[in-house]
């Protein structure tokens, strides 16, 4: 592997540093671009984005092998708890909730280059910054998470900047705003919400923000006035069978229109017309006019890791093992999180439940032992159901209920919503960010004991 060929990492610390001027020897944890540019930066663990998974792995990397080893290259200022924007849409929770500085809650002991990755080069173990910095690494951990191709939708963009319009989208903090506006506007007419045509973070989110809807339409007494239509461009309502089947009776008992394989291809803001192709038949167009439209946008991994040919695969996520997580050429780098290509439903639980494998296994790489962690898939999404309720969603790559709790979780429950509301923010900014919370099979395990004749 390319890193055993290099100069031992003490000794190719101490020339850097040797021949590094008063002020670079000033330099804090955080390397701002100013100080930085055109640098040349050497570590032992190169992470590309600090949200969930980059955030959660940096910090259990750097913890281990010790203050600076690690380099975090992120160019947001904030981190958010995106699981939060659906509850943001429903008014439970407001934007100011969802976020902390990135400062805060990346590990102290990493450095942190506040760029954005342009160009991987895995032959030479190297990545180039927005700020013209080339960072070489032994050990690369990708944790670029998804882009959001609101762009691609012609109309969508424009329908979005309207002041107080009729479009939103729970999906980027730049729209949640907009999402409870819009439940809050809407009188009467059809309410459309969408499902794209690519993958999704969370693939429980586009439909959440239904039912939340629809119970908000309910409890101000305007439901009767307002047609409630889901166009996804998924064949199923979810794409877990045992799940799936507990939703189908609600949608229907809440009078949901669900039309499958239906996927929005442009918004015409100025009519309030959102056009949508029916993907089994794609000349076979429909208009629908709207009265407020909630609109997820294709997601893709960010341009920059694309364009590296030789780390995605055909979907254009980083081709890893699945169950290692390792890629599959190159063997110093790993991937965590939305942009990898694991089959799993990309979502923070995925990314947490992924962290000690990835984390594991990198250490094993490191040291030149064989990998031996193992990532059975599992995925968590708790489908809000309204304003006081979840089914709880857990599952793995065989699309397998994989669950915790010792009681029906394809039920929709207050103890879940609550779990959700209140709780797993506290998990995710304590314990998963530091890098402390490892998924839950642990308490799985533990409860296990309860589960008899569940
Ligand atoms: C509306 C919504 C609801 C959700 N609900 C849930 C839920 O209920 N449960 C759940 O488990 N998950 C949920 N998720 C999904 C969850 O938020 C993501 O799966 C999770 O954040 C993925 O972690 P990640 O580290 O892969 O990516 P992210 O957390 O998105 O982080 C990616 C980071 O990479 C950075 N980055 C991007 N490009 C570059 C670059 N070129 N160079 C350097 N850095 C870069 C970004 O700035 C970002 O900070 C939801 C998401 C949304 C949007």
């Amino acid at each position: 592997m390319t890193f055993y060929t290099c100069l031992p990492l003490a000794l190719r610390q101490a020339k850097l540093l040797a021949t590094r001027s008063f002020s670079e020897r000033l330099l804090h944890r955080n390397l701002s671009a100013s100080q930085t540019l055109n640098d040349k930066h050497e570590c032992q663990v190169l992470v590309v984005g600090g949200g969930a998974g980059g955030c959660a792995l940096a910090a259990k990397l750097s913890s281990r092998l010790g203050r600076n080893k690690v380099i975090v290259v992120e160019p947001a200022d904030k981190h958010y708890y995106q699981p939060m924007f659906t509850l943001i849409g429903g008014g439970m929770k407001r934007l100011e909730h969802s976020y902390k500085s990135m400062a805060e809650v990346l590990p102290k002991k990493a450095k942190w280059l506040q760029e954005a990755a342009v160009e991987f080069d895995p032959e030479s173990n190297t990545v180039k910054t927005s700020g013209g910095n080339t960072i070489k690494y032994d050990m690369l951990l990708i944790a670029t998470g998804l882009q959001l191709n609101y762009n691609k939708i012609p109309g969508l963009e424009e329908a979005l900047a309207i002041p107080n319009g009729k479009v939103c989208s729970i999906y980027s903090p730049k729209y949640v705003d907009r999402v409870f506006d819009c439940l809050r506007n809407i009188q009467g007419g059809d309410a459309i919400f969408t499902y794209p045509s690519s993958p999704v973070k969370c693939p429980g989110a586009p439909q959440k923000i239904v039912y939340i809807a629809e119970h908000y339409f309910r409890k101000l007494g305007k439901r009767n006035d307002i047609n409630i239509k889901y166009n996804t461009a998924l064949p199923v309502l979810f794409g877990v069978k045992h799940y799936a089947d507990a939703l189908w009776p609600i949608v229907k008992k809440r009078n949901i229109t669900v039309n499958t394989r239906r996927n929005l291809i442009e918004v015409k803001p100025g009519q309030d017309i959102a056009v949508f192709e029916n993907l089994d038949n794609p000349s076979e167009r429909f208009e629908e006019k709207y009265s407020m439209l909630h609109a997820v946008p294709p997601m893709s991994a960010p341009d920059a890791l694309t364009r590296c040919k030789q780390l995605i695969n055909e979907a254009g996520f980083v081709d890893v093992d699945q169950s290692t997580l390792q890629h599959k050429k190159y063997q110093n780098v790993f991937a965590i999180g939305d942009s990898s290509g694991s089959p799993n439903s990309k979502t923070a639980a995925s990314a947490a439940a992924q962290s000690p494998v990835v984390f594991r296994n990198m250490i094993a790489a490191l040291e030149g032992k064989p990998l031996k962690d193992i990532y059975d898939g599992y995925a968590s999404c708790p489908l809000v159901t309204g304003y006081n309720s979840v089914i709880l969603a857990e599952f793995d790559y065989s699309l397998t209920p994989l669950e915790t709790f010792p009681v029906a979780q394809n039920k929709e429950r207050y103890s879940m919503f609550i779990m959700k509301k209140d709780f797993m923010p506290l998990l995710y900014w304590k314990l998963m960010l530091t890098g402390h919370w490892n998924g839950p099979a642990l308490m799985r395990n533990l409860l296990s004991v309860f589960k008899f004749g569940k």
